[in-house]
């Protein structure tokens, strides 16, 4: 593995690409960037951000005891007396980070990298992943770490890029409008996908309408070579006036450029499933270590992306590089603690990606030859004026669900879920919590034997019951 791009980058390099006055340290190297005095390791630079509740300035000095070699300041927080460290001073960290980002994305693209760039409403780590994995049988890859999606996230992926990369895969989110095009002109790639299209992110965006335009701005500054990936179902609504680029479509219909024609999940309970797709009328088989159609079809969009730059697609390097796939935390995560099987999909969660995880989940349990099977719904956030509206209506749908046996709401509109889930199916047990309590705990713990799934989002903070179970005495 090679070192990051940036450290080939003299001070004086970094002080022209992001427009900084230097204050000492022409010809000085450092060896990345980091935003947080937590996290810093020796020879960074160090960028002073201001947020709203926050301010890096206020860390410079813990920054440089912590092994900063240099520091990104704005004019009002740059330190008033000379110090002996470098510094980089601008009128905007934040912006002065983000043209560093973009330079160095466009001295790396010009030393032959390409570029996918993913948004959506959902999948968008779990297409990343997967994208990482296949471009990975194609040479050096550098993918957003984490879930670093947005706008300091991208600059930091980009800051991050290793000196030698074939292909940069990278994230991008947004919950409003206007926010992927600022995120697609940092690293403008030559693919662009975007997984899904779902009311995530309402509050911002208004309507799934309005979800689409946001997320169509990814095929913003595209010309006649961009490959733009999308949802088949979506190929109508999206707005692609102007895309005048290849269009690629994926999916489970009949139309889809990738299609899934077929998947069969791992009879011994584990999650995993055999996904037959079609590209392009070439036939191929491959082992996905996840769950659920939404991931067969992330795997669609991922696999689009080669298809799409006419890669041969060879299964069983495809599948070698799926088996070594590794989602970040809470993402289909199985366990069982205390004889109760848990689907750990507590990461995040909206409207449509609740519904895709309860489908899969349900077959996971019956796979595992559960008797029964019970559902922790957290809070979704991020509704706006929305929000009550789309919890009764999920709860109301949680309730045709005839495999669970019983569902425990969790947060805000835990009453007004458990009102409107009993009012379907009075017959099942339902339960209503403020926040995860000791007495939630101990319903889970209570389930021997039986499924249990976590989801919501992330302010729920349901995977702390896992916590709880595997520290229960
Ligand atoms: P974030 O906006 O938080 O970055 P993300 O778009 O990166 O989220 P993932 O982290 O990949 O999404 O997945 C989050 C959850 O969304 C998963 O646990 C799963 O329940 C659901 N999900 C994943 N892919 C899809 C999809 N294509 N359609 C619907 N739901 C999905
Ligand atoms: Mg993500």
């Amino acid at each position: 593995m090679s070192g990051l791009r940036i450290s080939t980058w003299s001070l004086q390099k970094i002080a022209s690409a992001c427009g900084a006055e230097l204050r000492h340290g022409r010809d000085l190297h450092i060896s990345g960037v980091n935003t947080d005095t937590r996290t810093i390791t020796s020879g960074s630079l160090f960028v002073a951000l201001r947020g709203e509740r926050f301010d890096g300035h206020r860390f410079l000095d813990a920054a440089f005891e912590r092994g900063a070699s240099a520091a990104l300041v704005d004019r009002r927080g740059a330190p008033a007396s000379t110090t002996p460290q470098p510094l980089l001073v601008v009128d905007d960290t934040l912006a002065a980070l983000t043209r560093l980002g973009h330079a160095l994305w466009q001295e790396a693209t010009r030393a032959g990298m390409s570029t996918v760039a993913v948004t959506g409403s959902n999948g968008k780590t779990t297409t990343k992943e997967l994208l990482a994995a296949l471009w990975s049988t194609r040479g050096e890859v550098w993918a957003t770490p984490g879930n670093l999606n947005n706008h300091i996230g991208v600059p930091l992926t980009l800051c991050a890029l290793p000196e030698s990369c074939d292909h940069l895969i990278c994230e991008m989110g947004a919950n409003h409008i206007g926010e992927i095009a600022g995120l697609i002109r940092l690293a403008p790639g030559d693919t662009r996908v975007i997984s899904s299209i779902g009311a995530a992110h309402l509050e911002g965006f208004g309507s799934l309408d309005g979800v689409r335009q946001g997320k169509s701005e990814i095929f913003e500054c595209a010309d006649a070579a961009t490959h733009a990936i999308l949802p088949c179902a979506e190929k109508d609504k999206l707005m692609l006036e102007g895309f005048a680029g290849d269009l690629w479509t994926f999916g489970v219909e009949e139309g889809a450029r990738v299609r899934v024609v077929t998947c069969h999940e791992a009879a011994d309970g584990n999650a995993a499933m055999d996904v037959e797709l079609e590209a392009d009328s070439r036939k191929l088989t491959l082992s996905l270590p996840l769950l659920g159609i939404h991931n067969a079809t992330n795997l669609a969009a991922a696999l689009a992306t080669l298809a799409a730059r006419q890669v041969e697609l060879e299964p069983k390097q495809l599948n070698e590089a799926l088996a070594r796939l590794q989602l970040p935390g809470g993402r289909f995560r199985q366990l069982e603690v205390g004889g109760v099987h848990i689907l750990d999909d507590a990461y995040n969660a909206n409207p449509s990606s609740v519904r895709a995880s309860v489908e899969a989940f349900e077959r996971w349990a019956q796979r595992r030859g559960c008797p029964s099977a019970f559902a922790i719904i957290g809070e979704l956030r991020e509704l706006g004026e929305h929000a009550e509206g789309a919890h009764r209506e999920l709860a109301a749908w949680l309730a045709t669900r005839d495999q669970l046996g019983g569902v425990a709401f969790v947060g805000t509109y835990a009453e007004v879920m458990a009102r409107a889930y009993s009012e379907v199916q009075p017959e099942h047990e339902v339960r209503a919590h403020s926040l995860v309590d000791d007495d939630l705990i101990a319903w889970v713990a209570g389930r021997q034997g039986a499924a249990v799934l976590l989801k919501g989002s992330r302010g729920a903070r349901l995977e702390t019951i896992v916590d709880a179970l595997q520290h229960a005495p």
